[in-house]
């Protein structure tokens, strides 16, 4: 037996099972590659989901994280802690909002986004029944809240009741979200680039209508920019494209470098008028651990000018997968921006995805039908390149 049948055996054992997980257990990683428990490599086009955007086994990200664990990992956030205030500082500038809640998921930086709007509208007018505004096909995480503002029926319904006053609009569909405002709306939820629910860019038009409106009836705009933000679409924030700032923002993902970490942000205004002290709180979140791997993370971004690789390589990305999508006639669309896009299939993509992986390239869907690819951002022009050969293996394999 391989040492990865034991492991995958072990783990249907006894962890509780809410994945159906791919046949492999990743032992390492370098770079662009992971390596498995019987040492074979693979190139990488997920990055655990859009979180080792530095790449596997950064020594500078290993070094600030080692040098923190011999220090201390944590403390509590009844005290001070330096890598905490060093991170928060690094966060805020980079994403250009104001101020910062540290979390450790990506699902509870979208609860607190969500108490914060709550809590701004009830200074406001005092009552306790607001209503939010979300997308369909959205997802922003697992927890009650987060999963209330989800935008897929099969997610939620088994869970119910939901949170409460959570209604949904279509994504690029303005009137659609005009048409569920009532003077009880204190927020809109919204991903700048849906990433779970197939990689769907917001336009242009969309985001600056959403601001629009908010403004109009004096409601808060929160942007979920866990998975699209960090660099991924070549902006630091994906909204930083379209130059219109949300009042809330979330992020996690990518920002602790692979230690758990999130974050919801907020403006000035908003900060100065939601929540204080006992309203919110959290036992790990923005520990010494986390902010010293997201301060490093920052510095790291600036030093290897992630952004730009992430633009520059992203473009040749998207050249490449229109030459593949044009070249078979299963594949119905392409979307996307930056290191964040999907090519969108007739039918199920499992196979390709599995000819993928045993050919030694790692891929992952968004819904049944699309393979998402989200590469580390240091990825360079040769690994698409060797991507494309792949994957193209690995849809021709499956026809046959
Ligand atoms: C992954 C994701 C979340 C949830 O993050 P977790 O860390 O898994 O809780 C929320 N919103 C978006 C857009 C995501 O991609």
């Amino acid at each position: 037996m391989s040492n990865m049948q034991f492991y995958i055996d072990e783990t249907e054992e006894y962890i509780l099972h809410t994945y159906n997980r791919y046949q492999v257990v990743f032992d390492h990683g370098d770079g662009v590659n992971l390596y498995d428990a019987d040492g074979k490599e693979y190139l990488d086009f997920v990055s655990g989901i859009g979180v080792f955007a530095l790449g596997y086994n950064n020594k500078k990200l290993n070094d600030a994280i080692k040098t923190q664990v011999d220090k201390i990992t944590h403390t509590s956030n009844y005290y001070y802690n330096a890598p905490a205030a060093d991170a928060a500082k690094a966060v805020v500038e980079a994403s250009k909002m104001d101020k910062v809640f540290f979390t450790n998921s990506g699902a509870e930086a979208v609860e607190g986004a969500l108490k914060v709007a709550r809590k701004y509208a009830y200074l406001k007018d005092g009552k306790t029944d607001h209503e939010i505004i979300a997308m369909q096909h959205s997802f922003h995480g697992r927890t009650f809240g987060a999963l209330s503002v989800t935008g897929t029926d099969k997610y939620r319904e088994p869970f119910g009741p939901m949170i409460g006053n959570i209604k949904f609009a279509n994504m690029n569909d303005l009137d659609s979200v005009k048409a569920l405002v009532t003077d009880k709306t204190c927020a809109i939820i919204c991903e700048t680039l849906q990433g779970e629910g197939g990689i769907h860019p917001a336009t242009e038009e969309f985001i600056k209508g959403l601001r629009t409106l908010c403004d109009e009836i004096g409601a808060l705009l929160i942007l979920d920019e866990i998975q699209c933000g960090m660099g991924r679409t070549g902006y630091m924030y994906c909204w930083h494209k379209y130059g219109v700032k949300p009042d809330i923002m979330t992020t996690a993902k990518a920002l602790g470098g692979g230690i758990p970490m999130g974050a919801f942000l907020m403006t000035k205004e908003v900060a100065d008028n939601s929540l204080v002290a006992g309203d919110h709180g959290t036992t790990y979140g923005g520990n010494p651990l986390a902010g010293a791997a997201c301060k490093e993370v920052f510095k790291l971004y600036d030093e290897l000018k992630i952004c730009d690789n992430a633009k520059e390589v992203g473009d040749y990305l998207f050249e490449k997968l229109e030459e593949v999508k044009n070249s078979y006639s299963e594949i119905i669309d392409h979307r996307g921006l930056g290191l964040m896009q999907g090519l969108e299939f007739n039918g199920p993509v499992k196979d390709v995805i599995n000819n993928a992986l045993d050919k030694g390239l790692v891929l992952i869907n968004a819904g049944t039908n699309i393979i998402r690819f989200l590469p580390p951002l240091i990825v360079t022009k040769e690994d698409v390149d060797k991507m494309i050969v792949l994957l193209r293996e690995a849809i021709e394999h499956a026809h046959s």
